[in-house]
């Protein structure tokens, strides 16, 4: 077996194209737009010109063609300056366009995927909602058919994109009855908004660019044709969905973790205290060394798991799949590395770490999320124990 830990070319012109234009381009607005609570307007346009859009989307519908490796190389390199636009970035790409490509028929790919994947649309993803979160099978959101369309009542919460979104993929109960067998995904038309639709934007301290939604649904109609896959089935599209998801995420706090390092490096060479650098100081160095490690560990996890959901044809996840497993983990491990290395960048700083121009906080502020979104922490170890104890194939 032929391990390879170094990227192709084509990738590593991927991480260098991403990297530096958001090190051009989104870098010097990030502060003044974390503190505004602003999305930059022209934020999927750039990309898309770019062609960093649709990276997992099929050339025919002008995408990239490309793997989810490639999708944790632009996570990973964008977060390095906002954790916050990867985040948003990953939702639209891999939670909304991705999850349409893997499962809806061909009209609706046609319809909804060149829009998305060159950046003239923006995407999102509804499974969360104020009573369901962690417990999401108990969703109440409902759609029932009434002759050409069906009736969506309920609502969704924290909803990433969903402000200034077009496209939205969801799930709703089709047979409340059944649990969770009768589930059923579908898309929404969201911009301009349908009769009975509406979208609240939720304040957040952290994720302060990327935009939030509260959504309600109050007999909204959507076209018959809209159902994405088979009736009743949305829990393998929602499960598997959630296993790229969590590992292309991962990117997100590993570009933060990289990030805490780079700045720390660079701060604790520079301030000098009691006639040297602190970098001199091994407390200081405890904490640089920690987060290198941190740094290689979390990464190697999300590629190995990225490298490994690439190879898969059927890339079902949920109960009974090493695929789970190793989503859970990458997220798990990259979520809860990047608080403490970006708490342990704030302490490199000292009072400065505290201040508003410093990025240092604002990467803890945004890595904070990736403890809870995507299935929290503990729903992670619960999935890998469960699957652990249950015999799964894990090595
Ligand atoms: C900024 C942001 C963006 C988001 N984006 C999206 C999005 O685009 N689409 C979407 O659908 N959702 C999104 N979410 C929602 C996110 O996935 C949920 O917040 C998350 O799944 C947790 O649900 P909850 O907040 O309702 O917490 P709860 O489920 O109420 O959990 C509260 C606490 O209880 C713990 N807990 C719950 N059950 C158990 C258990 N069985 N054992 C042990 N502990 C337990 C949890 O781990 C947590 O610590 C987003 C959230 C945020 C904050």
């Amino acid at each position: 077996m032929a391990i390879s830990f170094t990227f192709s070319d084509e990738q590593q012109m991927v991480a260098d194209t991403i990297y530096r234009w958001a090190s051009t381009w989104l870098e010097p607005q990030m502060e003044e737009l974390d503190e505004k609570d602003e999305f930059p307007p022209d934020f999927f346009k750039q990309l898309g010109e770019l062609g960093m859009v649709g990276i997992t989307i099929p050339e025919q519908y002008e995408g990239a063609g490309l793997g989810y490796t490639e999708a944790c190389i632009c996570t990973e390199n964008l977060a390095r300056i906002s954790n916050a636009l990867s985040m948003t970035w990953g939702a639209h790409l891999i939670l909304c366009a991705d999850n349409i490509k893997r499962n809806a028929n061909d009209a609706l790919r046609a319809k909804y995927l060149p829009g998305l994947a060159n950046g003239t649309q923006i995407g999102c993803l509804g499974i969360t909602e104020p009573g369901a979160g962690s417990d999401a099978m108990s969703m109440r959101t409902t759609a029932k058919l009434d002759g050409d369309h069906w009736i969506i009542n309920g609502s969704k919460t924290f909803i990433t994109n969903a402000p200034p979104g077009q496209t939205l993929l969801f799930y709703a109960k089709t047979a409340p009855e059944l649990g969770p067998k009768g589930i059923s995904a579908f898309i929404m038309e969201i911009d301009p908004s349908p009769p009975g639709y509406d979208c609240q934007k939720i304040r957040k301290f952290g994720m302060r660019t990327s935009p939030t939604g509260l959504l309600s649904f109050d007999d909204v109609r959507i076209p018959k044709e809209n159902l994405v896959g088979e009736l009743n089935k949305g829990v393998a599209i929602l499960t598997g969905g959630l296993t790229t998801e969590r590992i292309t995420l991962s990117g997100c706090a590993i570009g933060s973790i990289r990030a805490a390092l780079e700045l720390s490096l660079k701060y604790a060479q520079e301030r000098v205290q009691f006639g040297k650098p602190i970098a001199a100081q091994q407390m200081i160095q405890e904490k640089l060394a920690n987060m290198y490690v941190g740094y290689e560990t979390a990464r190697l996890l999300m590629y190995s798991a990225a490298s490994y959901v690439d190879s898969l044809t059927d890339k079902r996840g949920g109960k009974g799949t090493t695929l789970d497993i190793k989503a859970a983990a990458s997220l798990l491990y990259a979520g809860e590395t990047s608080v403490k290395a970006t708490l342990d960048g704030i302490q490199i700083h000292g009072g400065y770490g505290y201040c508003l121009e410093y990025p240092i906080q604002r990467h803890f502020r945004d890595t904070k999320l990736w403890d809870i979104g995507a299935g929290t922490s503990e729903v992670r170890r619960i999935i890998i124990s469960r699957e652990l104890l249950a015999g799964t194939k894990w090595v």
